[in-house]
């Protein structure tokens, strides 16, 4: 994970955990479950061995200095942090903080940084963010990615306002019971930042930078491994500065113990890391080596036994990839392909610019409550021809009038990625002469000029749909290059795609054979 503070998996270990659910008990090497069976009372599950814990009190101690005397000079100066140390009143600086890690989930630090400010100059308290729409949070919320996260966090407002009196709960264990979308490592974050609350936080940084230090290589995502990380960090956690601690912890890992290339020379707690001190150990068992002298058979063996904490036999340490031999993660589930049709229907406005519709996806799902063009999934490896009359069905249903799918102008395709989806855009124009009535029955429409489908909530991946239809018309209207557009050419143009566009090869493969 990247500077992006990635929480995903920890969250919801945590949120298993603390929901009630259990975690798996600790599978063995076999991958059988160690649940006795029979009449015997089960044995609690022996602790992980002392390599993998902070079992000395001095060690722990000295991490704790090392890391917070480091913080206290390195920290970035972000706008959260000042707030959370600034503000006076309880309730707002847990909301300022509140805001900054519900942002922060899943998106890097840099492109926060203004929807935070933003967000808090237009919401500044609870109670603002209460009166808000579900509108105007979309479209500030716009580009941000995960939707959802900024519907539920002014849903949690809105408790808070009417049924806790504005009172924001003051401890991790109230936050996560009776503020919804708020996960334990949220609830942590926020009660130890803004409250003072002795309790840890696990999120993607903490992962990487626990499992470096105490030489966990089992599986990162495994509940069994999750729990015993919360259980660190709890330990570990400095008690007079629970929010410094906490954030000098993910800021290490952001910044220091990055997930490719580690600054350990410049990282405050090597002393106290064990993946740091095994690379030292190889290093210099090499070098007497290479000097001929007698090296010491190298301290550098994994827990002897079936260990349910280091990595597993089939994939024992690589020594070539020093510290960044852990965390491990189990392989993840390669992202489902979608492929959808999408319609930029346009029409001449009241002063000639042209004006397109827009239409309000459903308030649940990918994308909840975003406005885009006419759209329509498709199913996968349909024929070009079939794709045009499905979308053409689709749009005279919705308008109630006859739609020819030779009236379809192809524009090209048009790839988007979200976390788990690549998704395709397949996008054709149809130019409306007079005005149209659309089925009121159906989605909520409305017709936009360029400005206003930019101020609205919009995905990032209308706003590429748009950017490549606009490249189309400006190409055809331009005297040398003008053309009819053929299936399969860019929808980027003929040079190097646009930023952030990505061409998809079935595109690539049809290369126009036309003149
Ligand atoms: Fe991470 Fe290297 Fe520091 Fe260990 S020494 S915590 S691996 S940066």
């Amino acid at each position: 994970m990247g500077p992006a503070r990635g929480r995903a998996a920890a969250a919801a270990a945590g949120a298993l955990r603390s929901s009630g659910g259990s975690a798996a008990p600790p599978r063995g090497r076999s991958g059988k479950r160690a649940s006795p069976r029979g009449g015997a009372p089960a044995a609690a599950p022996a602790p992980p061995p002392a390599r993998h814990l902070f079992s000395d009190p001095a060690e722990a101690e000295a991490l704790r200095r090392n890391l917070l005397a480091w913080y206290d000079r390195c920290k970035r100066d972000l706008p959260w942090r000042t707030l959370a140390a600034t503000e006076p009143d309880a309730d707002r600086r847990g909301y300022a903080v509140w805001v900054s890690e519900i942002m922060l989930q899943q998106t890097q630090v840099a492109t926060v940084i203004d929807y935070y400010n933003r967000w808090m100059q237009k919401w500044p308290t609870l109670q603002a963010l209460a009166q808000a729409s579900l509108e105007e949070v979309n479209e500030l919320w716009a580009g941000l990615g995960y939707y959802s996260r900024g519907k539920r966090l002014q849903e949690a407002a809105r408790k808070v306002v009417c049924e806790l009196a504005g009172r924001m709960p003051r401890t991790a264990e109230d936050l996560q019971k009776l503020l919804p979308g708020v996960g334990r490592y949220t609830a942590g974050a926020i009660a130890s930042i803004s409250y003072g609350q002795a309790t840890g936080v696990v999120d993607g940084n903490v992962i990487r930078v626990l499992c470096r230090l105490r030489c966990i290589g089992a599986d990162s995502s495994s509940p069994a491994v999750i729990n015993r990380l919360w259980d660190m960090a709890n330990v570990l956690v400095d008690r007079s500065r629970p929010g410094d601690f906490n954030q000098a912890l993910m800021e290490l890992g952001a910044t220091v113990c990055v997930p490719k290339s580690p600054l350990c020379g410049e990282c405050p707690v090597k002393q106290q890391c064990q993946a740091w001190r095994r690379v030292e150990k190889e290093l210099a068992f090499a070098s007497r080596k290479l000097f001929g002298k007698a090296p010491p058979v190298p301290d550098v063996e994994d827990c002897v036994g079936d260990c349910p904490l280091c990595p597993p036999a089939t994939e024992p340490w690589d020594s070539s990839a020093g510290v960044t031999n852990f965390p491990r993660k189990a392989a993840k589930k390669p992202p489902r392909a979608m492929r959808t049709a999408t319609c930029v229907l346009e029409r001449r406005g009241r002063h000639g610019a042209p004006e397109y519709l827009i239409v309000q996806r459903p308030s649940s799902g990918l994308l909840a409550g975003l406005w885009e063009f006419p759209s329509l999934p498709l199913a996968q490896d349909l024929q070009e021809e079939k794709e045009k009359e499905e979308l053409a069905d689709h749009l005279q249903a919705w308008m109630g009038r006859p739609v020819a799918a030779k009236g379809l102008q192809f524009i090209g395709e048009v790839i988007h990625i979200f976390s788990h989806i690549h998704q395709t855009y397949v996008v054709y124009s149809l130019h409306l002469d007079g005005d149209v009535t659309l089925d009121p029955a159906l989605s909520p429409s409305r017709w936009v000029t360029e400005d206003e489908f930019r101020a609205s909530a919009v995905s990032t991946a209308m706003k590429k749909v748009l950017k490549a239809h606009e490249k189309q018309r400006r190409k055809e209207s331009s005297p040398v290059k003008g053309s009819k557009r053929k299936r399969g050419a860019k929808a980027q143009g003929a040079g190097r795609p646009s930023p952030g566009t990505q061409l998809s090869l079935r595109t690539f493969l049809r290369a126009p054979t036309g003149p």
